[in-house]
This record gives C-alpha cells, structure tokens and sequence, in this order.
C-alpha cells in the first residue's frame, strides 16, 4: 500500500516510510491511495475469529508485503495482549472498555503497534530516530510505555507543566531508559507548536525526528481494531450500531471510519467533545473555525485544532454528515453524568467516557432503534480529583499504576523553542 500526502496527491511513500518519517514533507498528513475492501464472508462470521485474527485481517492490506505476514501476525498478537470488555451499563447502551492495558488509556494500542512495525524497520540501521511527541496527558504515557527500551528509538515527549494529572506525569516522567520527558511552561498547544517547528527546523534534519501521534499510521491504523471488536461482541442483538467516540484529536473516531469504508457495517458515528467544540460547530455551520484551547476536566481532548479532521473530510467528504454527529459538554453535565452512571447504573466512568456516553444518549434519544456503544477510553484512576470530588470515593490504584507511582519523577524544565533545538542538537552530537 502507498500513502499520498493529503497537501499533494503526487507525493506517494511506502508503509515504512510513511511511519518512519510521520508526516509528508510538504506537511500532509499521509492517507492511503485506495481502500481495501473486506471480504462479506469474514464480516458476516466475524464471531468466528479471534481479535487478533480479526486484527491482522484488517490491517494486512494498509501494511501490504512490506512486513511479512508471520512478524505482522506478532505483532498484532503483542499488540492486543490484553482484554478488551464490552459492558451493558443499561438497556441499548454499551461501553467499549480500552483502559485495560498497560498505561489505562485506549492509546495503548496505537503506541504499542507503531513501536514493534518501528522496531521491524529499523532492525540492523545504526542510525537512531528520535520520536517526538507532545501529550496533552495520555499520549506521552502510552508511547513511553510503547517505546520503553526499543533499541534504535529515543523518546522525548513534551508536556504542559501542570495541567496533566498525577498518574499521566509520572507516566511519562518515571519511566528512563531512551525515554526523555520535557516539561513546558505553557500549554498544550504550545508544546505542539514546538514539535511542529522542530519538525520544520532545517537545521534538526540530521536528528531524524518522527512524531507518534495519530497523525503518524502506525499509530492511526490499529485503532481500527476497537471497532471489529465492538461489532464483533454487539452482533447478535440484531440492530444498527452506534458508536460514539469522546474525541479530541480526532484519531480514533477517525480509525473508526476507516473501519466502515472498509466495511465494517457501523450505522453512524458521534464524535462527542467537551467544550473545544470545533467540530460540533463545523457540522452545524459548515464553518472551520478553531477558538482557542479551553482548559477542561477530560484533559485529553483539549484540542481546538483537531489534526484528524482532514482525514475524516478525506474519507467521507460531501456525505459526511450521513455518517457522523457531533456534540459538544461542558464539564457540569460531564461531571454530573459521572455521578449519574456510578449512582444509578453502577458504573464507573472517567470524564472522557462521561463525555462520550453523552453524545450517545443524545444521538440514541433523537435517533431511536439503535444500539448504542460508547468507547471508554481512560481508566477513572487517572483523573482522581474529578471521581474523588464528584463521588466521595477514592479508587484503589491497579497494579500497573502502582508501580509507577513509585518511580521517581524526572523532566527537564523548557519554556521556548530555542531550549527545545538545544537539547535535541546536544542530545545527537556525535559520540
Ligand atoms: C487521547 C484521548 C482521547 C481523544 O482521542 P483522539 O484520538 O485524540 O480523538 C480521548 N480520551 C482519552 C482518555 C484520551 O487519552
């Protein structure tokens, strides 16, 4: 499969180079040049096969011969080891539990895949890249945790000082090894500023930078996963299927409508946000407008600039709003609803699921016959001030959070891009 640079059609890379390099040099965002097509047979007996096998059927054709099929089938099978519920929280309406591995966010996948296709390049080049990444709380852990100890592959990940929670900081601080955790003075949207510069900067071109967000399609592609594993386990109940994605970014929805193009029979799509609001507006308006970044308690969705959008646009353009709707929460009704699941449902939300079971009620009570799925994409554990104040609970931390609560934090403080060039030229002198 080759990928074109969305900015110009006749900019076309391999998989590898695709998720070597992140992004197209003139700055687009890499999109496959056709869309394969699954076969009926394998859908229409989908309960048959394993995730991982249905995971290595969906992503063979975007990876095509450049892995071989028994390394992909590896990594596939490293990438899924671990469990992926799907839990009844009341008639019609189903959470889609991704906070099951190893940093409790659904990023985990995406990481974990991207690191083991990184590592399968990269095997037998003694040239390092350096994967460059700014988190607004989850990406940075997950990648960490991905990358950790991957020979060939530094990690520097940028954050804002302050505004993740105190699991997601330890998570990408405590680590070690070739993980590097750089604390900005600032916001997201200035450590995502810097990476871009980084990104631009001539004279870092020997540093081999790549970036492991979604924009990268090591990194995009295998959230496809969480969408055959949801049909999979809601076929039965006979009637369409709704998912509602809580979105920032807009990855994983976007994996998600790859996933239909390719043909997996999903009814509709509900990009549900907290109050950076972009695309719900857009899908009203008509109108691209970005605002500036508002400060939420589902912090990982803080993003006014969705870097997916043009994907989405891409894959369904004119029809799209056929296929997806949008809403936006403030963070009174997401906290509310919060302690509406634990009270009444007996379920246990983070803010983020909070959101997306928001979208999918409303979508459900305007669109009845469905059913409904909502992705929840965060152990609660990792946003304890919300769940604690809200609740009056605390929440015993889970064995993989423990240990790293135990680590010992280290970042180094930046406040400008300048620092950011310095500590990357500095950090690749030659030895
Ligand atoms: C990253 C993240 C999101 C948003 O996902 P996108 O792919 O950026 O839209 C939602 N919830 C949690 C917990 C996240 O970490």
């Amino acid at each position: 499969m080759r990928y074109y640079s969305l900015n110009n059609h006749d900019i076309k890379v391999s998989f590898k180079e695709a998720a070597i390099t992140g992004i197209a040099r003139d700055k687009g965002l890499y999109f496959p040049e056709s869309i394969p097509q699954l076969d009926n047979d394998f859908i229409d007996n989908i309960e048959n096969y394993s995730p991982a096998e249905i995971a290595l059927k969906a992503i063979s054709p975007f990876v095509g011969d450049e892995i071989p099929q028994d390394e992909l089938k590896r990594i596939v099978a490293e990438t899924l080891s671990f469990d992926f519920p799907v839990v009844k929280v009341e008639e019609g309406v189903y959470s889609l539990e991704l906070f099951h591995g190893p940093t409790m966010a659904f990023k985990d996948v995406g990481a974990r895949f991207m690191s083991r296709c990184l590592d399968y390049f990269t095997k037998g080049e003694n040239k390092k890249i350096t994967i460059l990444v700014a988190t607004s709380g989850d990406t940075g852990g997950a990648v960490a945790s991905g990358f950790l100890g991957v020979e060939g592959i530094d990690v520097v990940i940028l954050y804002p000082s302050g505004k993740v929670s105190p699991v997601q900081e330890m998570q990408l601080t405590a680590m070690g090894q070739n993980i590097t955790a750089l604390e900005v003075s600032g916001t997201f949207d200035d450590c995502q500023d810097m990476v871009k510069q980084a990104f631009l900067d001539e004279e870092l071109m020997d540093v081999r930078l790549t970036s492991a967000n979604s924009i990268n399609i090591a990194r995009w592609l295998p959230q496809m996963f969480y969408y055959f594993l949801a049909y999979k386990e809601l076929k039965a109940l006979g009637k369409p299927l709704a998912i509602s994605v809580p979105s920032g970014n807009f990855g994983n929805i976007c994996a998600g409508m790859m996933a239909k193009k390719i043909g997996l029979p999903i009814a509709h799509f509900i990009a549900s946000t907290n109050a950076n609001d972009t695309v719900p507006r857009f899908m009203k308006t008509q109108q691209y407008k970005p605002e500036a970044t508002v400060e939420t308690i589902s912090n990982a969705m803080d993003v006014s600039n969705p870097s997916n959008f043009v994907r989405i646009l891409e894959l369904f353009g004119e029809s799209l709003t056929a296929e997806l709707t949008s809403y936006g929460f403030t963070d009174a009704e997401t906290l509310q609803t919060i302690k509406k699941l634990y009270t009444e449902n007996g379920y246990l939300a983070d803010p983020h699921g909070a959101v997306g079971y928001l979208g999918l009620k409303k979508f459900l009570a305007e669109n009845p016959g469905h059913a409904g799925v909502f992705l929840e994409t965060a152990h609660p554990v990792k946003f304890p001030d919300s769940i604690e104040k809200t609740l009056g609970i605390g929440i015993p931390l889970p064995e993989q959070i423990k240990s790293v609560m135990e680590g010992n934090k280290k970042s180094v403080e930046i406040s400008s891009y300048g620092e950011l060039k310095d500590f990357l030229k500095e950090k690749h002198q030659p030895k």
